[in-house]
């Protein structure tokens, strides 16, 4: 887990936040005089997010009377222990020159900062808002501790903070396996737990090319690097001889791992051609989207849906294309076939992008490289707490989750907790006797509300305590 430290001038509402984060029961000890704290740190939660807490109460008292000083020397101490600060003011009150000198204290300590704005909820709090942009601590996020306003987006603002990775750390537990089992294999670049802020369309987007033999994954690939081509080294991270490609889509940055290549080079041991287990698996984990080459003329043979249900397993995003599309004599016909094939084939994903191509011709490229594109943002998408629960309420209120054996099945709250691909995580009293129909349906209608389509999306189902 993560330790915070609530930090800020007296007044502001640091111990009736402290409260809210740690439980109630806390609050009616610590509210009773001569009452010593034996202990510094307190277990706090928000939503799925555990911590410990620090505390600072104590701190203040001996020292607001005479000792400014000394004030800011504890504060200075949990500051150190610290690896995220909730800078708190007083939205109601406004900036304070205190305010000012202990943000400058915490600016200068490099800790990932929140800046709650407490008090948010009291008219005229819009004023202190806008001021405490003045901080130089980022985006104020309004709250009110007493009320318990806000927390939904406190709490994205804490994983905005330190980032996914060290935002749920150390808490991962079992249930949690199912949303973590793809990152294990990654490379580093798609394990930055930077990346899913918002969409960051200046990294390379990675791709893989995958297909059976004879679909015209070379033919597609030549046509879309074309003159361009630019062979790299061997990637970190990935065996010595895969190849990366570099290259351009109107300005966006594009690194192809290139399996015919590598298929080329073994045709030359072995007669016999076959995309191997291993090699498949590795372009795809070498990749954010994976391009899925099907001949038109004779799609969805077994081996293609293996390759489409193992990159849905390992996360990643497949764009379709169907291939050798010149050769088709009733095309509208057959694409009205393929499309319902599609979303019969593959449920998991569905509203995945399929584009009809002529590797050959060219035609249909620019379109398959824009539905990739596409793809990559909602692989990416994030959806905010509090947006989640306002659709949850709507899904209780219409279609609430089955009673078994006779008791009600109850849920709290839904949040994000992954991106790439999207994860949620339902905290429910029953999750093992939850059906499985039920989370369908949540992830279908989750996936509808959110404008998710054509990407694996992860539910985890935990219990809210
Ligand atoms: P790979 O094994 O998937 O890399 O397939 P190749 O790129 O080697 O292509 C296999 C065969 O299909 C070659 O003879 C290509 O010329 C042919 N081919 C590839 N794409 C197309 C296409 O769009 N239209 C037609 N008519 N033929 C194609």
């Amino acid at each position: 887990g993560f330790k915070v430290a609530i930090i800020g001038r007296p007044n502001v509402g640091k111990s009736t936040l402290f409260n809210r984060l740690v439980g109630k029961k806390l609050a009616l000890v610590d509210d009773t005089p001569g009452v010593t704290r034996d202990r510094r740190v307190h277990a706090a939660k928000l939503y799925d997010l555990h911590f410990d807490v620090i505390d600072t109460a104590g701190f203040e008292d001996a020292a607001a009377s005479t000792l400014p000083g000394r004030m800011r020397q504890q504060t200075e101490i949990a500051i150190r222990e610290a690896d995220l600060i909730f800078f708190t003011v007083d939205a109601k009150s406004g900036l304070m020159p205190d305010d000012r000198t202990f943000a400058e204290v915490v600016r200068k300590s490099g800790k990932p900062v929140v800046l709650v704005a407490n008090k948010a909820e009291a008219r005229g709090a819009q004023g202190g808002m806008l001021e405490a942009w003045e901080l130089g601590l980022g985006e104020p996020i309004p709250v009110s501790a007493e009320h318990g306003q806000g927390m939904p987006d406190l709490r994205d603002a804490v994983i905005e903070a330190l980032g996914e990775e060290r935002a749920f750390g150390e808490n991962e537990d079992e249930d949690s396996d199912e949303i973590a089992a793809s990152e294990v294999l990654i490379g580093e670049d798609i394990a930055d737990p930077d990346a899913e802020a918002s969409y960051d369309d200046t990294k390379p987007l990675r791709i893989a090319v995958v297909g059976r033999p004879n679909a015209g994954k070379s033919t597609l690939i030549n046509a879309l690097i074309g003159e361009e081509r630019l062979l790299t080294g061997p990637e970190a991270g990935i065996t010595r001889d895969s190849i990366s490609v570099d290259w351009d889509w109107r300005g966006r940055r594009i690194k192809l791992f290139d399996t015919a290549g590598m298929r080329r080079k073994s045709r030359i041991h072995e007669k016999l051609e076959v995309l191997s287990v291993q090699d498949g698996l590795r372009a795809i984990r070498f990749a954010e989207i994976v391009i899925i080459v099907l001949d038109a003329t004779i799609p969805f043979e077994k081996q293609d849906l293996q390759i489409a249900d193992l990159i849905i397993r390992e996360g990643r995003a497949p764009v379709i294309a169907f291939n050798k599309w010149d050769l088709i004599d009733n095309p509208q016909e057959l694409l009205a076939e393929l499309r319902e094939k599609t979303e019969r084939l593959l449920p998991q994903v569905r509203g995945i992008q399929a584009v009809t191509v002529s590797a050959e011709t060219g035609r249909g490229l620019d379109k398959l490289m824009e539905s990739v594109i596409k793809t990559h943002k909602v692989w990416n998408s994030r959806v905010s707490t509090g947006k989640l629960n306002r659709w949850l309420e709507g899904i209780l209120a219409h279609h609430p989750p089955p009673a078994v054996a006779g008791r009600r099945l109850k849920i709290k709250y839904v949040t994000q907790a992954k991106t790439r691909p999207p994860g949620f995580v339902v905290s429910c009293s029953r999750p093992d006797a939850t059906p499985q129909s039920y989370v369908r349906y949540l992830t279908n209608s989750l996936r509808e509300a959110f404008d998710m389509p054509g990407v694996p999306i992860r539910m985890a189902l935990r219990t809210s305590d």
